[in-house]
């Protein structure tokens, strides 16, 4: 990086190219082959610009010093170009140098952040292979329909019960919006941390998406789920925080052979969007299919 001293042009001759562009158009020929010069040494314009000016104040001061009422112009002139040149020569060493030391302090901190970055990328990537939700920690995902499939053939095997709970927090986008994102990204936390607290060793609790989660739960019945989704709507109602905080749940069970992931996330959805539509902040469940009416023809 050049470190904010480059002129426009600089770049093209950085990458071989003799001089371009906008000073290609402005300098006289002679300047243009100057600045080629240095480049070949590795000098930059700011360097070969401060030894000029150095190179020129110092001439100058020379040649009014010997030139003030002096007979031998010749002589004057003489000193203010050896001054001049001294000079310049002088500011172009620690110019150089200090310049040089800018950019490899600006090249070691953009490999730096470049490294950084790298290993925030794989980290996320091993996160998401280990199937863990990098915000909330629970599961992803792609991991809950793995555990979650295990769980199912597991209660079909052994002809055990199983629940589902969806849950999504009322209102989150008022959230973001009152309180920012970073706040949102707090309640979130504080629903996974009250989902931890609440459930069992043997659920699986998992951050399905934006403000939705879904937990299963097995060898449980239907009663027993609902029991365990009013205590987290209730915690999360009841927790500290800088806004109030509702989740509606949908509930679904089944059992044994009954049992199928994709039908009871079905039904637990459909649960959830009856709570919403009921006025949020409530559990509502869809009854296991056996306790079910028959739908109309
Ligand atoms: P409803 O009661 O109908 O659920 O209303 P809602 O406002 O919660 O609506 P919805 O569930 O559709 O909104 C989800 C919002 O969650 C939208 C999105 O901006 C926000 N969101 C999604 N992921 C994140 C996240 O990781 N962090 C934060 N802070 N917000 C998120
Ligand atoms: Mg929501």
């Amino acid at each position: 990086m050049a470190a904010g001293f480059d002129l426009p042009g600089d770049r093209t001759e950085k990458e071989g190219e003799p001089v371009a562009g906008l000073r290609s158009a402005l300098l006289p020929r002679p300047l243009l082959h100057l600045a080629a010069f240095v480049h070949v040494y590795g000098w930059r314009t700011a360097t070969v610009a401060a030894a000029l000016l150095s190179a020129l104040v110092g001439a100058s001061v020379a040649f009014l010093i010997f030139g003030i009422g002096a007979t031998d112009v010749g002589k004057a002139l003489q000193a203010a170009l050896i001054t001049g040149l001294v000079t310049g020569g002088l500011t172009a060493l620690p110019v150089g140098v200090l310049l040089h030391i800018i950019d490899e302090l600006s090249r070691a901190r953009a490999r730096l952040e470049e490294e950084i970055r790298r290993r925030e990328i794989a980290e996320r990537r091993m996160r998401e292979l280990a199937g863990t939700d990098e915000l909330t920690g629970l599961y992803n995902r792609r991991a809950f329909f793995d555990r979650a499939q295990e769980l199912v053939a597991i209660a079909r095997r052994y002809q055990q019960p199983i629940a589902i709970l969806t849950v999504d927090i009322d209102h989150f986008k008022q959230v973001n919006d009152a309180l920012g994102h970073a706040e949102g990204d707090r309640a979130l936390q504080r629903l996974a941390t009250i989902l931890r607290q609440t459930l069992r060793a043997t659920d699986v609790a998992a951050r399905f998406g934006g403000d939705e989660f879904v937990v299963i739960m097995p060898q449980t019945r239907l009663d027993a789920a609902l029991v365990v989704a009013e205590r987290i709507r209730r915690a999360v109602a009841e927790s500290p925080g800088p806004m109030p905080l509702g989740v509606s749940i949908g509930a679904a069970a089944a059992s044994g052979a009954e049992a199928d992931l994709d039908s009871l996330l079905a039904r637990s959805d459909r649960a959830l969007y009856a709570a919403k539509r009921l006025g949020r902040n409530r559990v509502c469940a869809e009854p296991p299919a056996a306790d079910r009416p028959p739908e109309p023809s």
